[in-house]
């Protein structure tokens, strides 16, 4: 693809680094993202791809915005839209250039897979198991690349699970079963609202790297960040031979 004048402007401050490029300023701007989530870990993760020039965006999320919202997910203001029109808004206004598909309902089964196969990186901005599992599931599935955060309360983590690195674990290695109480979410114990803007970041930058094939993903390996007392781990995160999804 030929970049305009403009756009040669406006990705300039990437197409300085060596590791981008022209060359991965293209692979961006023929990379297709599917962003499942547009809560807090999605508007930092989807504002940041949007600006970046990925050129096209599949957007996932069922819910309308509310008031308790606006603390941390940043790409919403008004409430009562649903999130994907007010996604829709915010960033073709940041970054005309792109294509944004947005899908108005929660993803699963034949819906998610479909998604999937059409995306070159998955980026999971979901808070529930379940929703994990099915991205997990497919993504090994189809051989695509799962971005994984998660944050909650002063407390986040941050994975790539990659199923054609024959050595990856899977999100069912970390977490093989809902083991954990499911209302150990954001709404029932609380998060630190910019929390979410580092590991949603943290997941934009996981993706890009991915997209214009150059530096290390986190594959393999599992980061900690313990906000409350400025923490930051990188533990090995082997895969699992009991897993019930890869083994
Ligand atoms: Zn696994």
């Amino acid at each position: 693809m030929e970049f305009s004048e403009a756009q040669l402007l406006r990705y300039s401050r990437h197409i300085m680094l060596p590791e981008i490029d022209v060359v991965g300023q293209e692979r961006l701007a023929a990379a297709c993202v599917l962003v499942v989530g547009l809560g807090g870990l999605g508007s930092p993760v989807a504002t940041y791809l949007a600006a970046a020039g990925v050129g096209r965006l599949i957007l996932a999320d069922a819910d309308r915005v509310e008031l308790s919202n606006l603390q941390r997910q940043v790409l919403h203001s008004t409430v009562g839209l649903y999130k994907t029109d007010s996604a829709c808004d915010r960033l073709l206004a940041l970054n005309p250039d792109i294509r944004i598909d947005a899908i108005t309902a929660r993803l699963q089964g034949d819906q998610l897979a479909a998604q999937v196969r059409q995306a070159d990186v998955v980026v999971d901005a979901t808070d529930n198991f379940q929703s994990r599992f099915a991205i997990n599931h497919y993504c090994r599935q189809l051989g695509k690349p799962m971005v994984y955060g998660a944050a909650i309360r002063f407390a986040g983590q941050l994975s790539v699970f990659d199923s054609r690195k024959p050595d990856s674990p899977c999100y069912r290695c970390l977490y093989s079963d809902v083991h954990q109480d499911q209302r150990d979410t954001c709404e029932a114990t609380g998060v630190l609202a910019p929390l979410l803007g580092v590991i949603g970041s943290l997941q934009a930058v996981e993706c890009m790297k991915l997209l214009i094939r150059n530096g290390h993903a986190l594959i393999g390996r599992l980061l900690l960040y313990d906000a409350l007392h400025t923490e930051l781990h990188c533990i090995t995160l082997p895969r699992d031979p009991k897993c019930p999804e890869c083994s």
